[in-house]
Parts: structure tokens; C-alpha cells; sequence
């Protein structure tokens, strides 16, 4: 097997549990140079030479997840990118031996390799199995511990307990806030002090919310309301909510004027996209520009964010989706869920969530969902 990224010795490369693919990037069609065992295996193939295969003959499956045209954009741009959990609903000629009815769930990340003339080449694809994370909660399967169901079940009662004194919290302030004002202008001061009041309770509230949310994802009980609604309008009114604080980013939203009909929970689709919009301003500290682009692509819609912010290390592209992660890059503040819940979210409607970023450049999370049948 020649011609291994940095020449790695073949059976090193045989021995990664992960599965690793080298794709020719110079040709359109994508074709394979190696891959290694673990890489055949999940996609069953005999051995013998795999090289010069196109991808969508090899990966054929990954066509319905949109990877060829992710894949196209990553050679174009040289962005490396992510996808969390991507599952594989493989036909039965290809599924892997050990899980002959299960879908298996992986996660993915494609790294560009440049020429000395740093010309895309190569691009480096890894997956990595993580079924067992997917598929453990809530299906008896041995994956999710007994330490972690007893988290799970502490974090669901410790945030339904914090949210009653909670909301007597807030409702208090408000009121209190509102007969403030109504003295006049000599109790400013105490106005100010009222509305600090409101809004740490308000991020206290987010915070529970995340984590009861986070729990219940986890241990696949968070009951989701699908109705067919108008992503345009959902989006157009979040950008709109969001100009309207106090926050110093400006969002260029770019949406067509006709109504993209998905199927999916809106409430909640709506908390996804005010976590990308949140987090797109949260690491981009020198403010800038933050465009939303909401497009049709084929069956799906295609929302994207894209920051100019400081950007996500290679290496932790993926791990960015997992349970309390915080990359290296993170800023104070913050729990790590946000993005584990965003990518429950999207998975359970149907969708996925992705990411491209490049260090010091900024980052582009894509949500994609099915479109909704017009009756
Ligand atoms: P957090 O509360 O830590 O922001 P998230 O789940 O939303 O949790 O994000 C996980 C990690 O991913 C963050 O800690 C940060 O390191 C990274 N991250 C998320 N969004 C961005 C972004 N737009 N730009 C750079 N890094 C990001």
C-alpha cells in the first residue's frame, strides 16, 4: 500500500481502529489512493486494489448526507471540516459483518493536504466509530455506564429543582423593575441593579434549560413536537431578535423571499439556531461580520453560519459535538452543551450539523433538514 499520508509504514496504518481514507484530490472524480483495513471493513470491501475507485463508487452511501459536494467545497477552498455522528444506512451487501441490522454511527473529518506548490493534493478522511456514544442511551446496550445514568438522572432532578425558585426569581425582578421605573428618574441606579437581577437569572435559566436538555438527549427522551413550518420566517425573525441587542455584530442575513417548508420541532430548531448565532459573536471577539445563509439543496434546506472569528484546531473539529466539550480555543463562560444539543437536535429531525473552520479565520457550522412534502 503506497503513497500513505507522510508515509506512514503500511501496517501502522492497518492498525488504526479508526477508519482512514486518502483521496486523490486533483482528480474531479475524487478517486481513492489507500485506504486502511478498518476503512474496508466498514465498507466490506474484499481486498485487492482499491485505488483509482471515484468516491461516489466506494462511498456510494454518502451521497444522501451531501459529503461529495462537502468534499468538492473542501478541495476548492482547503478548508478542513467535520460531521458529527453521521450515520450509515448501508444496503445489505456492504453492512458491516459485526452489526448486521444496526446502523452505525460515525464521526467524520476531512483534512485538505496541500503540495509543496500548496495546491490541494490529498484529502485525509477519518472516522471514527461512535456508535456506542449514539446508540447506548435508552436502548439497553452496554455503553452508557452506570456512573453516567446516575449523572444523567442528578442533572435532570438538580435542574428541575433550581427552575421553581428560578422563576419566582425572575417574575419578582420584573415586577419589582416595573415599579422602579415607575418612581421616576431619581431611581435609575436601583433600575439598573433590577435588570442585572432579571438577566442573570435568565442566563442561570439557560443554563439549567441546557442541562435538563443535555440529559434528556443523552438518555434519548427529550420529546420533540415536529409541525411543518417556514424556515425564512423562523430565521428572518431570530436575526431580528438578535439585532435587537445590545451585541455589536452585525448579521448579513442572505435568504430567498420564498418560504422553505421543513418538518421538524420549531421551537427547537429555533434554540439551534440561536446557539450558532451565539456562539458565531461569543468567538469572534473583534466583533465583524456575521453572515446567515439559508438556501434549498435538493430535498433539504441549507442554513449556514459562517464567522470570522478565531476559528477551531483541526484536531478537535469533531470533539466539538461531544457531551461537555470545550475546545482549547473556548472562551470563559460556557458548559460545552450547547453543540451536543444542537447536533441531537438536527440528528433527531432528520438532519445533520456540520462544521468547516479554519484557525484564525473563522468558522462555518451548516445545518441541513429535509425539506417538508407540500400537503
Ligand atoms: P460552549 O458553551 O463552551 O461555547 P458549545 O457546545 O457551544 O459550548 O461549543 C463547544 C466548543 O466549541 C466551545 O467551547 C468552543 O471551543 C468551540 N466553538 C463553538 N462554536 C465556535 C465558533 N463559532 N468558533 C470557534 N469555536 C467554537
Amino acid at each position: 500500500m503506497a503513497m500513505v499520508p507522510n508515509d506512514l509504514p503500511p501496517i501502522l496504518f492497518d492498525q488504526l481502529s479508526d477508519a482512514v481514507a486518502v483521496v486523490d484530490a486533483r482528480e474531479a472524480h475524487l478517486p481513492l489512493i489507500a485506504l486502511n483495513r478498518t476503512c474496508r471493513e466498514v465498507l466490506a470491501l474484499a481486498d485487492g486494489p482499491v485505488a483509482g475507485q471515484p468516491w461516489e463508487v466506494a462511498f456510494a452511501h454518502t451521497a444522501a448526507h451531501g459529503v461529495p459536494a462537502q468534499l468538492q467545497r473542501a478541495v476548492a477552498t482547503g478548508e478542513p471540516f467535520a460531521i458529527g455522528s453521521l450515520p450509515y444506512t448501508l444496503g445489505p451487501a456492504v453492512r458491516p459483518p459485526w452489526r448486521p441490522h444496526q446502523p452505525t454511527f460515525w464521526d467524520w473529518q476531512v483534512t485538505p493536504l496541500r503540495d509543496p506548490a500548496g495546491q490541494v493534493a490529498r484529502l485525509l478522511v477519518v472516522m471514527v466509530d461512535v456508535t456506542t456514544r449514539e446508540t447506548s442511551a435508552g436502548t439497553g446496550m452496554s455503553g452508557a455506564t452506570q456512573s453516567e445514568r446516575e449523572r444523567d438522572a442528578f442533572l435532570s432532578l438538580i435542574s428541575h429543582e433550581i427552575r421553581s425558585p428560578l422563576t419566582s426569581i425572575k417574575g419578582f425582578a420584573q415586577l419589582a423593575l416595573r415599579e422602579v421605573r415607575g418612581l421616576g428618574e431619581g431611581h435609575a441606579r436601583l433600575a439598573r441593579q433590577m435588570r442585572v437581577i432579571e438577566q442573570q437569572a435568565d442566563r442561570v435559566a439557560r443554563l439549567v434549560g441546557d442541562l435538563s436538555d443535555a440529559a434528556r438527549l443523552h438518555e434519548d427522551r427529550l420529546a420533540l413536537k415536529p409541525a411543518a413550518f417556514d424556515l425564512t420566517t423562523e430565521i428572518r425573525s431570530v436575526v431580528e431578535e438578535y439585532e435587537a441587542t445590545p451585541d455589536l455584530h452585525r448579521v448579513a442575513l442572505h435568504a430567498a423571499a420564498t418560504p422553505l417548508l421543513v418538518r421538524a420541532d420549531p421551537a427547537r430548531i429555533r434554540q439551534v439556531i440561536q446557539h450558532l448565532l451565539a456562539n458565531a459573536a461569543k468567538y469572534s471577539p473583534e466583533a465583524g461580520q456575521i453572515a446567515v445563509t439559508l438556501e434549498p439543496q435538493g430535498p433539504q434546506a441549507r442554513l449556514t453560519v459562517r464567522d470570522r472569528g478565531i476559528g477551531i484546531p483541526v484536531d478537535e473539529l469533531t470533539r466539538i459535538f461531544g457531551r461537555f466539550y470545550r475546545a482549547s480555543n473556548s472562551l470563559a463562560g460556557g458548559l460545552g452543551l450547547g453543540l451536543f444539543i444542537a447536533q441531537k437536535i438536527i440528528a433527531r429531525s432528520g438532519g445533520q450539523l456540520r462544521v468547516e473552520s479554519t484557525v484564525g479565520q473563522g468558522s462555518a457550522f451548516t445545518v441541513t433538514l429535509p425539506l417538508a412534502e407540500e400537503a
